[in-house]
């Protein structure tokens, strides 16, 4: 008799695709364009404040449970100042080792064995992971590609709520396929969510990297959705500090204390330091986050544009910093192979969208390019890429 794996809940996942994919990229010398964190750190002055924060003797024993004070307090200010949306530093924000750890503590708080979770299909791939560990069931619904952009089918999400559906795991900007949901799509969303009495868990990642006007709303400012939202969102990806891991969720007290249950479990505390220096960076001027925007838009058209010529059927991204193709042009059909042999025939490494799928057919011709880095690698990866055409 065989035994049964030493981690049953989690043997279906094995290692992640990103350490396969960076070790292939180290052994080969390839461009690494799987991985999605910036080849270049964020602003100088955030840097400063979390070295100041070490020297101040700030964060450097454990904070509070909750983050401390100044950075919740920042927190809420952002979200008001952005979104409108109001929120007690105290009862409605807590802070986190990151979105990863948002998103894990609210899955074990929130989801009961046998809760069904509806994730956006292809998802990032922690949101399985945390579902399989928390012991409910992942119910995936399927983004397709639709005039070069890819869509959610409200008809398909409709029918895939069930009476045993607990909640909703969005993310907006969404990661791999760069589609950011429309305000009309989000409200229908909304709707269902009140109509069966859902919760929604919302992954807000990127909400600074949108383009072409392209507006991210929150669905916590979204009518009946403020008290059944748990909205996260993260310093790495809006600061170019992936390595901090200072997260947070914004949500209603009961459903912020119900987090906080999983998460003093978790990791009790983090990121004492680097919480100060967060706390700066969220009050920065908007010339900042105008000036992110502006530097990946123009990334994103060099790269887009680039794969474009060698071959790639691409799909623009109107936010995060990934670009989503189609191999197919390219006489390809499958783009895990496509991706293992990529370093050798042009010295590029990315990531196969299948990984992400559970009807892995469905993502088997997509692969994802990160463009979060140098301008002078990513013309380096854009002249290699074009031996494929
Ligand atoms: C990068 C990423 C995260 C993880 O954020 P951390 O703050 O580094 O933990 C979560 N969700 C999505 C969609 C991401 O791309």
């Amino acid at each position: 008799m065989t035994r049964p794996p030493l981690n049953r809940r989690l043997a279906e996942f094995g290692t992640t695709i990103f350490a396969e994919m960076s070790a292939l990229a180290a052994r080969t010398g390839a461009i690494n364009l799987g991985q999605g964190f910036p080849d270049t750190d964020g602003p100088e002055e955030v840097r400063e404040a979390a070295v100041r924060a070490l020297r101040d003797g700030r964060g450097n024993q454990y904070p509070p449970g909750p983050g401390v004070p100044e950075l919740r307090t920042a927190i809420a200010d952002h979200q008001r100042k952005r979104y409108g949306l109001e929120h007690d530093p105290d009862t409605e924000v807590l802070v986190t080792a990151g979105a990863t750890e948002a998103i894990a503590a609210s899955l074990l708080a929130l989801v009961e064995p046998g809760d069904e979770v509806i994730a956006l299909e292809p998802y990032y791939d922690s949101y399985a992971a945390c579902v399989a560990m928390a012991g409910g069931t992942r119910v995936p619904v399927t983004l397709r590609p639709h005039e070069g952009a890819y869509v959610l089918d409200l008809d398909e999400l409709r029918a895939a709520v069930t009476d045993r559906t607990r909640l909703i795991l969005l993310n907006t900007p969404h990661n791999p396929t760069g589609t950011v949901l429309t305000r009309a799509e989000l409200t229908a969303v909304a709707e269902l969510a009140v109509e069966r009495d859902l919760l929604v868990v919302t992954d807000e990642v990127y909400e600074h990297l949108v383009f072409d006007g392209a507006e991210h709303v929150p669905i916590a400012s979204l009518p009946g959705m403020r008290e059944r939202t748990v909205t996260i969102s993260s310093a790495g990806k809006t600061f170019s500090f992936t390595g901090w891991k200072v997260g947070w969720i914004t949500a209603s007290p009961e459903l912020t204390s119900a987090v906080r249950s999983a998460k003093q479990f978790l990791t009790y505390v983090s990121s004492g330091p680097f919480q100060y220096a967060v706390a700066e960076a969220l009050r920065l001027p908007d010339t900042y986050f105008d000036a992110l925007r502006a530097d990946l838009a123009a990334k994103r058209d060099l790269l887009g544009e680039g794969l474009a010529q060698a071959g790639f059927e691409v799909y623009r991204p109107s936010g995060t910093y990934f670009v989503t193709t189609d191999v197919r042009p390219l006489g390809a059909t499958d783009g895990l192979a496509f991706c293992r042999s990529l370093p050798e025939r042009a010295g590029v490494v990315a990531i196969p969208n299948a990984v992400f799928y559970d009807h892995r057919e469905a993502g088997a011709p997509f692969v994802r390019f990160a463009f979060c880095k140098r301008t002078e690698v990513l013309e380096d990866a854009v002249s290699r890429l074009k031996r494929l055409a």
